[in-house]
């Protein structure tokens, strides 16, 4: 028996989401959400009438409890987030956490997802890659990247369009500027674009492309001999 659902929703296409979402949305007794204006639309549109009750990272530790305990009474739960996979870059580890502590069944849907379409679009390597969700914005940024410097995997990284241009600079000094990269903004929708080059190519791009939209940002690891691994091919 199944308590708890993370059901994945559309990243932007509508049509993305899956007849399994739908049908496990229609099952449960609550739904959980990030933002329950923005879910209560695409419930409305998928004609899903269920009651929609807020689930966000501020109050995420406190709710927890009480929700653990109401699923141990016999409540079933989903949780969506506004977009994409819960629990991705969104609330839903901490319930995870503690459902599967409380000895409860989790199930999670595959579906919608931003870093998988922009890491296998990249043209980069992707047999071994690594999900580095948002940069730190100022505290603990320099020694993430740092750190990062000698990552030698595919690297992901979700960004925020009026930070695209500072991080692509610091990418071509801490990467340097020949370093393999690609940009993903508004997959799935109608304006999706996938922009591939090195960090130095995309610096200059973007000075003349100002970019709107959600983004993901891809960049090749560090090759053997301290180049980019395409170089070295
Ligand atoms: N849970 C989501 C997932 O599974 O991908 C991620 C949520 S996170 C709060 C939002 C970030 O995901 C955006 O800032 C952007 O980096 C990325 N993102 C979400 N939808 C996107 C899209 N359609 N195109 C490009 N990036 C997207």
């Amino acid at each position: 028996h199944v308590s708890l659902y993370l059901v994945p929703t559309p990243i932007g296409n509508l049509k993305d989401i899956t007849l399994r979402a739908i049908e496990t949305l229609k099952s449960v007794d609550v739904i959980l959400a990030e933002d329950t204006r923005t879910s209560g639309m695409l419930l409305k549109h998928l004609e899903i009438n269920k009651p929609l009750q807020s689930y966000h990272i501020f109050n995420e530790h406190k709710t927890v409890e009480k929700l653990v305990d109401r699923m141990k009474k016999g409540e079933v739960i989903a949780l969506v987030s506004d977009a994409g996979t819960p629990g991705i870059s969104d609330p839903g580890f901490l319930l995870v956490r503690a459902a599967k502590e409380a000895g409860l069944e989790v199930n999670c849907l595959p579906g919608p997802t931003a870093f998988v379409p922009a890491l296998v679009n990249s043209g980069l390597p992707n047999d071994r890659f690594t999900f580095e969700g948002f940069l730190p914005h100022k505290k603990g940024r320099k020694t993430r990247l740092e750190e990062l410097s000698t990552e030698s995997r595919t690297m992901v990284f979700y960004e925020s369009p009026h930070r695209l241009m500072k991080t692509l600079e610091q990418f071509a000094e801490v990467f340097g500027p020949s370093r393999m990269a690609s940009v993903s903004r508004e997959l799935s929708k109608m304006f999706e674009e996938n922009v591939r080059g090195t960090l130095d190519e995309l610096v200059e791009y973007y000075q003349h492309h100002p970019i709107k939209g959600e983004i993901v940002l891809v960049v090749e690891g560090r090759g053997k001999t301290g180049r980019s691994r395409e170089e070295e091919d």
